[in-house]
């Protein structure tokens, strides 16, 4: 990965992994006996969503909803619009929201408040990376896993334009 130019490692797969380890043993204690309804935001969780559920020994499922608040490259347009949504009733549910990073916060907000309007039962959000340093709404993340810099952070799911997702370590791209 560094020898391809402008991409670093910020965390390797080992971190990473110890980082998905410890959110799956708090996630356990919580919603062992819960049948929760994970949910994973699509397409940038998909690789920690897979990692993190073959971590959970309990019963549960899983739901994916695309949203999309990014136009291309790397620039937010603030607005957040659901390209796929939800396949199963979230009423009554245990909801667990898997998401890649929290940067400015906009697309979980708006998609923690849907579940609110949809009535689960409760509503909480796990996510792998939280760049605070960009937010510009308020966001309560429930089970964090790193906390990282304000730099654009491609692999393990991340895109830069579609590409690095499959990068095992998380990297950034270097302006
Ligand atoms: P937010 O709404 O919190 O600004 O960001 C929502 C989405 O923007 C994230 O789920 C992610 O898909 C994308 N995003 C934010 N920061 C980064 C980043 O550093 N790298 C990549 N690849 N995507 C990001
Ligand atoms: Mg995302």
């Amino acid at each position: 990965m560094d020898s391809q130019a402008g991409l670093h490692i910020l965390y390797p797969r080992a971190e990473i992994d110890s980082a998905v380890k410890r959110l799956a043993s708090e996630i356990t204690r919580d919603y062992h006996d819960k049948n929760p309804l994970l949910i994973g935001i699509l397409k940038g969780s998909f690789m920690f969503l897979a990692d993190l559920v073959r971590q959970l020994d309990f019963p549960l499922e899983i739901e994916f909803v695309r949203l999309s608040s990014y136009g291309s490259g790397q620039q937010t347009s603030g607005k957040v619009k659901v390209v796929q949504g939800l396949r199963t009733a979230v009423r009554g549910r245990h909801a667990l929201v898997v998401e890649d990073i929290v940067d400015t916060g906009i697309t979980v907000a708006f998609f923690m408040d849907y579940l609110k309007r949809k009535k689960a039962a409760s509503s909480r959000l796990c996510a792998l990376t939280d760049k605070p340093s960009r937010r510009r709404v308020p966001v309560e993340i429930d089970y964090t896993g790193l906390t990282v810099p304000d730099k654009f952070l491609v692999g393990y799911g991340l895109d830069c334009d579609e590409m690095y997702r499959n990068l095992p370590d998380i990297c950034y791209l270097e302006e």
